[in-house]
Order: C-alpha cells, then sequence, then structure tokens
C-alpha cells in the first residue's frame, strides 16, 4: 500500500517553467492543486538567488535557484488560484538573453514533507518598536523587497538572532498593529511589515536582546509555521477564546478574521487571565471591540488583583470555566481556542473536556 501512496504523491507534484522577455523572466509553477492563495506562496528573491516554496497541505514545493544574471528587487508574484498557478516575475537588470534559468540549489524542484524541509529565514528591518503595557512592546519588523510572505491566521514564526557568539531561536505570533473597530476599511495587514507583541522578561536571553535591538537593525524571520486551520472557525456558531498573559497573541489575529469573514458566527467571547489590571494587553481596544460590535464580548480574569478590582479572579479553573464557557444555543457549533503557559494550557483543555466538550471543539497553541 505504501507503494501505490508514493507513486499518487509523485502524480501530484508540482512542476515548473520559465520564459522571458527582454525585460522579465517569469518562473511559472504549477501546483497541480485548486485553491492556492498567497498564504501558501513565499517568495524571496535577494541578489542573484531565488527561492519559491508553495505549501501544500503537509508538503511543499521548493523552486531554489542561483539566477544566471543579475535581476532587481521588485518582484511580482500572481496567483491564480482557481487552477493553481503561479507566476513569480522578476525584473532584469541587463537587457540581456538568458541562455538558461540559473544553477539548482539545495532541494529545487523537490515536493517533500514540510517537517523535512527546514525553516528558511530572511533578514527583517526593525521600524518601530511601540509600548503597549509596562513590559510588553509592539514591535513593527519590515520584509525585503523581494519577499512575498504573509503569516496565515494562528500561525507563528520563529526570530533568530546571535546572542553572545550563540545563535538563538524563538517562536513569536505575529498579530496586526491594531484591533479591526472599523470594518470598512481594508484588511491592515500590507504584506511588507509584520508586527510581534513581545513581553521582554528582565532575565530572557531572546526578549533582552531583542529590547536592546535599535530602530533599523536586522533580525532573521522564519517562514511561517502552525497546526491551526481557519477552516475550523468557518463552520462555527460560537467563537471561545482563552488567552493566559501573551497567549493573547494568537487572538488578536483570529478575533479579525472571526468578526471580519465568518458569515454564520454568533458569538465571540474572550476570556483574558492576565496577573493584574496593568498587564492586559489592548484593554482598550477591546473594550472599544465589544461596544463596537455585539457579537463580541470580553472578559477579564486577575490572578493577582490590588484590592480595588471589582472585576473577577483567580486562575484558569473549572467553575470559571462552567460559568463562562456556554453554548449560545443548546446544539449550537462551539470552537474552542486555548493559549498561555503551558500549564494554564493543559490545564484548560483537562478542564474543558471534563466539562464534556470534544477534542474537535478544542484548539490549544502550543509549541
Ligand atoms: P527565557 O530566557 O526563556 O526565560 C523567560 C522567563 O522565564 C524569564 O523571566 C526566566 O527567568 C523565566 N524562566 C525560564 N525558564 C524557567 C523555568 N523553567 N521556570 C521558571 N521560570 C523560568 N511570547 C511573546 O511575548 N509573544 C508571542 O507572540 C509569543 N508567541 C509564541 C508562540 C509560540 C508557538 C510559543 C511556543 C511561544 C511564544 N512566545 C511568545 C514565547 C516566546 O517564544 C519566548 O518563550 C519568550 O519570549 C521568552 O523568551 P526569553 O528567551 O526572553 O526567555
Ligand atoms: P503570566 O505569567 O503573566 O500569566 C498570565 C496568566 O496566566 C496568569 O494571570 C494566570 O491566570 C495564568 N497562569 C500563569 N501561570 C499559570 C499556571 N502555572 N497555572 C495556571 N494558570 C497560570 O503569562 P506570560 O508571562 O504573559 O506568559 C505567556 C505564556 O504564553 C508564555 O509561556 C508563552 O510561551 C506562551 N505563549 C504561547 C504561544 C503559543 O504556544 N502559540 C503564543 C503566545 C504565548
Amino acid at each position: 500500500e505504501k507503494k501505490v501512496l508514493a507513486s499518487s504523491a509523485k502524480d501530484l507534484s508540482p512542476s515548473y517553467d520559465w520564459f522571458q522577455t527582454d525585460r522579465l523572466i517569469t518562473v511559472v509553477i504549477y501546483t497541480k492543486q485548486k485553491d492556492v492563495n498567497a498564504d501558501l506562496v513565499i517568495v524571496d528573491c535577494q541578489d542573484k538567488q531565488l527561492r519559491g516554496e508553495i505549501i501544500m497541505d503537509d508538503h511543499s514545493y521548493l523552486v531554489n535557484i542561483d539566477l544566471d544574471h543579475a535581476v532587481s528587487e521588485d518582484v511580482a508574484v500572481n496567483i491564480a488560484e482557481k487552477v493553481g498557478k503561479v507566476e513569480i516575475i522578476l525584473n532584469k537588470k541587463d537587457n540581456v538573453h538568458w541562455k538558461m534559468l540559473g544553477q539548482p540549489c539545495e532541494g529545487h524542484n523537490t515536493f517533500m514533507k514540510r517537517t523535512d524541509r527546514g525553516l528558511f529565514y530572511r533578514k527583517c528591518k526593525l521600524v518601530s518598536k511601540t509600548e503597549v503595557t509596562h513590559d510588553t512592546k509592539l514591535f513593527c519588523l519590515m520584509l525585503p523587497k523581494g519577499t512575498h510572505l504573509r503569516v496565515p491566521t494562528g500561525q507563528h514564526v520563529y526570530l533568530k538572532h546571535i546572542i553572545a557568539g550563540t545563535e538563538v531561536v524563538k517562536p513569536y505570533t505575529p498579530v496586526l498593529p491594531f484591533l479591526p473597530l472599523d470594518f470598512q476599511e481594508p484588511p491592515c495587514h500590507d504584506g511588507v511589515h509584520i508586527y510581534l507583541m513581545i513581553k521582554i522578561y528582565s532575565h530572557g536571553l531572546f526578549t533582552q536582546a531583542l529590547d536592546h535591538l535599535q530602530i533599523g537593525d536586522f533580525i532573521s524571520v522564519s517562514n511561517p509555521e502552525g497546526s491551526f486551520k481557519k477552516s475550523q472557525v468557518q463552520t462555527s456558531e460560537d467563537l471561545l477564546l482563552l488567552a493566559g498573559g501573551t497567549g493573547f497573541t494568537p487572538m488578536v489575529k483570529l478575533l479579525n478574521f472571526a468578526l471580519t469573514e465568518v458569515s454564520c458566527l454568533r458569538t465571540v467571547k474572550l476570556i483574558f487571565f492576565n496577573k493584574t489590571e496593568n498587564d492586559i494587553l489592548w484593554r482598550n481596544q477591546l473594550e472599544q471591540l465589544a461596544l463596537k460590535d455585539e457579537r463580541f464580548e470580553v472578559q477579564f480574569i486577575l490572578s493577582q488583583p490590588s484590592k480595588d478590582w471589582v472585576g473577577k479572579r483567580g486562575k484558569i479553573s473549572s467553575s470559571l470555566l462552567s460559568e463562562f464557557v456556554k453554548r449560545s444555543r443548546r446544539d449550537s457549533k462551539v470552537l474552542i481556542c486555548i493559549c498561555g503557559p503551558a500549564p494554564f494550557t493543559e490545564q484548560g483543555v483537562q478542564y474543558l473536556q471534563d466539562l464534556g466538550y470534544s477534542q474537535e471543539e478544542i484548539h490549544a497553541f502550543t509549541a
């Protein structure tokens, strides 16, 4: 049976071709799959190196070439979604006829398991750093000109930096620059900037180094990764988000996606666990959003409140969850997403299962 699977996988393997005009080089990738969208196409073109990766479920197809001649930094990517064709259009620096596209590099023209591919990093420039709370900052990174990359809802990237001579890698979940308050506005991902909301730990190895980056400095950012599927939300009527501290970060794009693109959702509720009031991320924006959109509700729960906190207190528990996690109708379809410190997520999933929610109704964001 294995052999059958292997040969059918080969038939489905994408292929590529290229052609040229006086000014342009066009590389065409035929994915042989419908519904290819911009989330699944990652292109990097720097110097004379072209790398194009197409994500197809748990597989990836790669074009990786050391180009024959120089091209400019402007790279256009066209996706014919329905026919699954991807065009990468490069501008020749010199008006010469190319005899060949270039020399194949590692992994060129291969179709393999994503987990076997290894992560690709490109250097991004830090363009701004703004305070969110006393210890958390919003970092805005700019992708290089020749890069086309979108981080899908629910996925994270890895940042890589050399600290005291050693390469250190940590995962972070991109957010939006702000929550969607005005649904008339076009989506705020411009394809160029990546926003990261990062808590700086006073003894943290990586976050201390990040905090010391200056505007204009560079940091390496990987391709996206993660198991979350948007389709889990698209069929839900109630969406419940349980976040602990910076476990809020995956909820940002999820909220935006749910409230702007999922028409069957009736209720969206964020239950946000923090130590103190000062630790609540984007509290004002969340309260504004709740006023603006009647489907959305937010509940803050503090584990170390000051004595004047009149809201809910405590850590995640069966009784808190049975109070706040409910279906809007007896038989409505729910999705519960949970993210935070590992013990928070583990306990939360256990309590939810004890309350009768099935595995399909729960998505835990973990490493
Ligand atoms: P570390 O040096 O690892 O230490 C962190 C803090 O914990 C320090 O105060 C340290 O003293 C303490 N500490 C370390 N080990 C222990 C221990 N065993 N017991 C008790 N205390 C300990 N973080 C964000 O801020 N934003 C995000 O969007 C984000 N996304 C993530 C996505 C994923 C998939 C995962 C797995 C994690 C994510 N994180 C995010 C966390 C992030 O990857 C780092 O773990 C975090 O930034 C801390 O890194 P650090 O090197 O600064 O800290
Ligand atoms: P924090 O220490 O400020 O805690 C926030 C809240 O989480 C607390 O108020 C409490 O209610 C709860 N909590 C903390 N420790 C707990 C425990 N042992 N048991 C039960 N509940 C507990 O949180 P932080 O410093 O902002 O840390 C956020 C965590 O989220 C980090 O560990 C980070 O790695 C993780 N994170 C994971 C992902 C992901 O996996 N995709 C994304 C973002 C953040």
